[in-house]
């Protein structure tokens, strides 16, 4: 297929405008979406997907947007969903984002006038080696960027734009969905996924352009107990045992080898998050992450096996560790369809890139979706050093990854 009677790229103009509104969700609010300013971005987005001639665009009460682009073939093609989130991270200020186009990049530093300490190093940020002569943009010194993920929801509008306006692009069902807070995982709590109504999804939100991920962690919670004894600390001797002691000493044995900070790559890990002690008892809160389902629970064997060997000198102390899922690697999920994957790599060869095929050491919606029925591995937006001040994105790259997106609009159409 030809792209080159393409209408120009809308994806930069879109980006620029849609970082200026400020959608930073908040962990600690109770309420759905966590920050009504999400919607402000919703809004917009709604409106400018009704422009198009998008009929059916709508923000729900939880803040998410819905639209379909309706099928242009005369073949049964499957549905298909693009995905991206609108709330940006707590970690990094969102408020008054200015964005700034440094074009032509050519290797030196770049220094963000706001605050003139934040400098983007390519010593620091390796991945700028690949992007000679490109136009990066950054924030200006205070704020993060909010290309996570800002990059992939102009990406898909402009592919949707793209769409519209070349109607020789033979494509089946087109589903939009665009989700607030998944900075703070609950991404896909309130989601609607009878009315998304697709056969799979996309969500673009990965960082280095070529990059498809089909693999996520597998999660779980774990909350430790420990029972101890309490006795008057006047005549405590050999009668106390302090929980808030056990706890320490528990939480000092872990191996190290198991831990966030010494491991990477396809290793999994043991994480103690939060801890609250008492003499008679203290809770530790672990994360547990592997991309086996069947590691977690060696993993949280490893725990038990911990607090057991501190217990040996506490004989009137127990413990109990109880764990619960949180979400599980997709790719369990993906394997079952495989063309899903295989359409995503070879839409990223089509619009002339290395396909490369990477996990996440983390989780994304896309990981609870496909838990939920549909399949979701996710593709490059571009965006780099995100949750950061120093956070950039390239145009070229979001112009591949709208291309990317268009080519697999057509990939299945083609195969169907
Ligand atoms: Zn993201």
């Amino acid at each position: 297929m030809n792209f080159n009677s393409f209408r120009r790229f809308t994806v930069k103009e879109r980006f620029l405008r849609y970082v200026t509104i400020d959608t930073q969700s908040d962990p600690s609010s109770p309420a759905y979406p966590s920050t009504e300013k999400q919607k402000d971005l919703g809004r917009v987005l709604v409106n400018e997907l009704l422009e198009m001639g998008i009929s059916d665009a709508h923000l729900d009460e939880f803040g998410y947007v819905y639209a379909t682009i309706p099928a242009n073939s005369e073949k049964t093609v499957p549905a298909i969903c693009f995905c991206s989130h609108m709330d940006t991270s707590p970690d990094c200020s969102g408020a008054g984002v200015k964005p700034i186009v440094h074009e032509n990049y050519q290797g030196a530093d770049i220094v963000l006038p706001d605050d003139p300490a934040q400098i983007i190093k390519m010593a620091e940020h390796p991945d700028l080696k690949n992007q000679m002569g490109n136009d990066i943009v950054t924030a200006s010194g205070t704020t993060l960027l909010g290309a996570d993920n800002k990059a992939g929801l102009a990406e898909i509008m402009d592919a949707c734009y793209q769409l519209i306006n070349n109607p020789s692009i033979k494509h089946g069902p087109i589903k939009i969905l665009f989700t607030p807070d998944e900075e703070i995982g609950r991404g896909v709590d309130k989601v609607d996924i009878a009315k998304v109504g697709a056969y799979a999804a996309y969500t673009v939100d990965g960082e280095n352009a070529g990059n498809l991920e089909d693999e996520t962690f597998s999660a779980d919670g774990g909350t430790l107990l420990i029972n101890g004894v309490s006795a008057h600390p006047g005549f405590a001797k050999g009668k106390m045992e302090s929980a808030i002691k056990i706890a320490g000493k528990i939480i000092a044995a872990l191996p190290p080898g198991l831990s966030p900070e010494g491991t990477d790559g396809k290793q999994g890990f043991i994480h103690p998050v939060a801890m609250e002690g008492h003499v008679e008892t203290a809770t530790i809160e672990f994360i547990i992450r592997d991309f086996d389902d069947e590691k977690l629970i060696q993993h949280a064997d490893v725990i038990r096996q911990v607090a057991g060997k501190v217990l040996q000198d506490y004989p009137a102390s127990t413990f109990q560790l109880q764990t619960r899922p949180q979400y599980r690697n997709m790719k369990k999920m993906l394997d079952q369809h495989p063309q899903i994957v295989e359409y995503g790599l070879e839409s990223i060869r089509r619009a002339g890139m290395d396909a490369k095929r990477c996990s996440i050491r983390g989780g994304t919606d896309g990981s609870r979706l496909s838990f939920m029925g549909l399949p979701c591995p996710n593709i490059f937006a571009g965006e780099h050093a995100f949750h950061s001040r120093q956070e950039w994105v390239s145009v070229q790259d979001m112009q591949k990854a709208v291309e990317t997106i268009l080519h697999l609009c057509a990939i299945w159409e083609e195969k169907s």
